[in-house]
């Protein structure tokens, strides 16, 4: 019994000792953490590339991009949700925002200019267009992100994503680079993530199985909230 007590005496000495060493040093042990959640309050746009008539390249196995686009961009959708960001979605659904037989003349560029308005009218504070590349080049393979030239916002957004894809997939996945894109004029962080190559037999695979597409939503997620992260820091 007294052995015991003595125990408890030298534990509680110990840490009393503890807490007054850290006292001394101005930090508290029991201090709370700081944990910042730099994604609360932000407006993000997200926009599934193609859709309805306009179904984008396609994998030799029949995959069609419009569809991966929209598959990926949902579960970014829920991701950056999670992570308290209002999603602003230029699709949800397999469609275009223009009826193609009633319009007239170049049909793309006016239906970019819906989702381009759509998104605008949203006030997003960064926005990203989700595709899937195609080369005639068959081993071409890896996510590329763009921005448009001369925008220091949607660079820096672009390099942290394009960071995050390449710690996803280091051997294939590129750095950032300037893409002449008509959806990057959305706001200045705007970015095109290209998630992999359709054309690529294996990337197609890849492309569409449930892990992966979560796990590159993922890692566009941890791209934006690190440049929101960083921003922060520069503008207290
Ligand atoms: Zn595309």
């Amino acid at each position: 019994m007294k052995r015991r007590l003595v125990s408890i005496c030298v534990l509680l000495v110990g840490v009393l000792t503890f807490c007054l060493m850290e006292c001394d040093s101005g930090v508290s042990a029991f201090a709370p953490k700081v944990i910042s959640y730099p994604l609360i309050g932000k407006v993000i746009g997200i926009d599934p590339g193609h859709g309805g008539y306009d179904g984008g390249c396609e994998g030799e196995k029949g995959t069609i991009e419009k569809n991966v686009n929209l598959e990926i961009s949902l579960l970014v959708k829920a991701e950056l949700e999670d992570r308290g960001a209002t999603v602003v979605m230029s699709r949800e659904s397999d469609m275009a925002l223009i009826d193609p037989k009633s319009t007239k003349g170049y049909k793309k560029r006016q239906e970019l200019n819906h989702r381009l308005i759509l998104l605008g009218e949203s006030h997003v504070e960064a926005m990203i267009s989700i595709h899937m590349n195609a080369s005639t080049d068959r081993t071409a393979r890896g996510a590329r992100v763009f921005f448009k030239e001369g925008e220091t916002e949607g660079q820096k957004l672009a390099q942290q994503i394009a960071q995050k894809l390449i710690e996803h997939d280091t051997q294939y996945a590129k750095g950032a680079c300037i893409g002449d894109y008509y959806m990057l004029n959305a706001c200045p962080a705007s970015v095109l993530v290209e998630c992999g190559f359709l054309t690529n037999p294996v990337e197609e695979v890849l492309l569409t199985d449930k892990e992966v597409q979560k796990e590159l939503s993922v890692a566009i997620c941890d791209g934006i909230e690190e440049y929101f992260a960083q921003n922060v820091v520069m503008n207290p």
